[in-house]
């Protein structure tokens, strides 16, 4: 049987899409590090993450648009189980504000979180990986917005479309190494991020109509993508976007 990774970060694993991530983890018996912005909301993703098959599983602060927050996180994670074998970069923001109105403060913050948040964990977390030799894999969670956009999506798309080649460039410097990167592209998933919007009854319908598979996305779906590109059945896979989105992009509703 296929090697599994064993010590896996998620940043913004406290709820949404890095909680389903950190329950298909559990399920293999992996032992997760849930770094999100709210402390108390990690440690009890964790706990309950260790009641779903995760073992000694830890909630860490981490503001993943502050070095030293990331910094600190990435020690953390070591000093607590030795080494890192996987890095999920999720922790993102999406606010929905018109091109026209976003003021520069919030254009960056959507920036420093979705984008430079992602460079710093890499950074950091390869650098641990590499100090100790680990073949470790690293997923970034971008978007159906990292080819596509609208009137609202200009600080997102941006962020989204950055980060797809900010994994590929980590890819080429880290791949010989022995370290690969990848990134998954969720379609439209219901989380506290887009209720607001898909989970009100005619965009619900109109996203059923049009994705074949004929449902909106889960959490879950984009764990299971990860821990496919993060495992030995992957190893010739470095680079690429894998789009999780039920055919939702091919469909014409
Ligand atoms: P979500 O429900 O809003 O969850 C995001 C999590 O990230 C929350 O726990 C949040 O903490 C945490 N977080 C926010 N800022 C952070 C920071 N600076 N440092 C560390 N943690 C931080 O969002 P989601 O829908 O699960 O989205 C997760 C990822 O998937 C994002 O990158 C998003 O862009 C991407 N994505 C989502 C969809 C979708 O349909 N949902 C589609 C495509 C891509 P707080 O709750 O305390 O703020």
């Amino acid at each position: 049987m296929a090697h599994q990774p064993q010590i896996v970060i998620i940043t913004g694993g406290a709820r949404g899409i890095g909680f389903g991530i950190g329950q298909c983890f559990a399920q293999r018996g992996a032992s997760l590090i849930i770094a999100d912005i709210n402390l108390e909301a990690a440690q009890k993703a964790a706990a309950k993450l260790n009641t779903e098959g995760a073992k000694g599983s830890i909630g860490v602060v981490c503001d993943v648009s502050d070095r030293q927050s990331v910094e600190a996180m990435a020690g953390q994670a070591v000093a607590h189980f030795g080494c890192i074998d996987v890095l999920i970069n999720n922790a993102g923001i999406c606010p929905f504000i018109d091109i026209m109105e976003i003021t520069p403060k919030q254009w960056q913050r959507t920036l420093d979180i979705n984008l430079t948040g992602s460079f710093h964990c890499t950074q950091v977390v390869a650098g641990k990986m590499l100090e100790l030799g680990t073949k470790g894999r690293i997923v970034f969670i971008t978007s159906l917005s990292e080819n596509f956009t609208g009137p609202s999506q200009g600080d997102y798309a941006a962020s989204k479309s950055g980060a797809r080649m900010l994994m590929r460039s980590f890819s080429t410097r880290l791949g010989r190494e022995g370290i690969r990167c990848n990134a998954v592209a969720p379609g439209m998933i219901l989380t506290d991020m887009t209720k607001h919007h898909w989970g009100k009854p005619e965009p619900a319908k109109m996203i059923e109509n049009r994705c074949p598979e004929g449902r909106i996305g889960t959490p879950v779906d984009i764990g299971r993508a990860c821990v496919y590109l993060t495992s030995d059945e992957a190893e010739y896979v470095n680079g690429i976007t894998l789009t999780v989105d039920g055919g939702y992009t091919i469909g014409t509703g």
